[in-house]
């Protein structure tokens, strides 16, 4: 990841269109062959490596802590140079999943592999089944703690006449254009709700280019690429509204694209709607044949043995089951749980902070899912 992210550099500051090539041709593989749907990559515990195509294990994932940071500033790199929003698609699911699993939520403990599955016996963290404080090559604490304070040097980016809105959160930011030094205010409880609302404040009315991501989740899409797809087509339209002006804006393409004279205190809200969603691997991902995942908005669940005590193994789920979302703010530092009588389940990022047990992000289905 490092590398490809040196090489993405490399391709844009010399001019080689070649290497250029050659990072386009890693990337592809990677998102559409190589990656979990937690966006964890590096299948193979033995060299820290990459697996073939589609070779996508559960319980003996290693999903490398540094290697999904890794991933996040190269993707971020692939960002600056073409302006797409498919990198910043992957980098959400990352940062909300298979990153951010690997700090504790009391921030003291860590993860080196980030499994998709425990057993509760497998000692697949460098010799523990839950995060350890420390360990011999202690790369990933270091990492996260170099990481998360640069997180909000992601949110947004601008070329001459362009603000790009990447990811959403809570913030302030100041952004100086050539001409002009814009203020954005966002307002939202992003990744639990799907409304952001941004204030934007030019020091001086103007005319420049506003683009927000459409995350590819709200659009039908996991992430750029067929290796996962969603059960069920959402028909719910994500909303946008101008100074409280509900505005007919094409919702379907990676951005929406707002060009306007702005002026001091103009208020877009835009509305995603977050229903629990059902997800499908590409067949050829033979750990997950008859298997689905959850998830909600941007963040993928996970069964804990934990809440559903019982025949932890025996749980399956029902292709055509519905769901209810609760808010739960005392549980794990405040989560939202999806449940529907069989199980309940938790954001994934959230699991082994409370002692050690069994822990499944794909679930087995009631019915055999056909080959596509
Ligand atoms: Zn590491």
């Amino acid at each position: 990841m490092y590398m490809y992210a040196a090489m993405t550099d490399m391709a844009v500051l010399t001019n080689d269109t070649l290497m250029g090539q050659a990072v386009d041709k890693l990337w592809e593989n990677m998102v559409t062959r190589k990656t979990y749907i937690t966006g964890g990559i590096g299948s193979r515990h033995e060299g820290e490596s990459f697996g073939d195509n589609y070779e996508l294990p559960n319980l003996s994932s290693y999903n490398e802590t540094c290697a999904a940071i890794g991933s996040v500033y190269w993707n971020h790199r692939l960002h600056s140079k073409t302006g797409n929003a498919g990198y910043f698609d992957v980098i959400e699911r990352t940062l909300y999943n298979g990153l951010i699993s690997g700090l504790s939520l009391d921030g003291t403990s860590f993860f080196y592999p980030n499994a998709l599955e425990a057993d509760g016996e497998f000692k697949f963290n460098r010799g523990s089944c839950t995060r350890q404080n420390w360990f011999d090559c202690s790369c990933c604490p270091t990492n996260l703690i170099r990481f998360i304070p640069a997180i909000p040097g992601l949110l947004y980016s601008h070329s001459a006449d362009t603000i790009y809105v990447n990811l959403f959160a809570a913030s302030e930011a100041t952004i100086d254009l050539p001409q002009n030094r814009i203020n954005l205010s966002v307002q939202t409880q992003y990744p639990w709700d799907g409304k952001v609302s941004i204030v934007v404040k030019p020091e001086k009315n103007t005319a420049f280019t506003l683009k927000i991501r459409i995350p590819s989740w709200a659009r039908n899409q996991p992430m750029p690429g067929d290796l996962y797809a969603y059960s069920r087509f959402n028909e719910e339209k994500a909303l946008v509204s101008l100074n409280g002006e509900v505005q007919d804006l094409d919702l379907s393409g990676e951005y929406l694209v707002v060009q306007r004279n702005w002026k001091a205190e103009d208020a877009l809200t835009l509305t995603f709607p977050m229903p629990v969603r059902m997800v499908e691997s590409n067949p050829l991902v033979t750990s997950n044949a008859g298997k689905r995942s959850l998830e909600r908005g941007p963040l993928v669940y996970a069964i804990e043995e934990m809440d559903n005590p019982g025949d932890f193994d025996a749980i399956q789920l029902d292709p055509g089951a519905t769901f209810e979302v609760q808010e739960a703010p005392d549980l794990l530092g405040g989560i939202y749980t999806i449940s529907n009588g069989e199980f309940t389940a938790i954001p994934y990022y959230s699991w082994s902070n409370r002692g050690i047990g069994k822990m499944k992000v794909w679930l087995q289905t009631t019915e055999t899912i056909p080959n596509k």
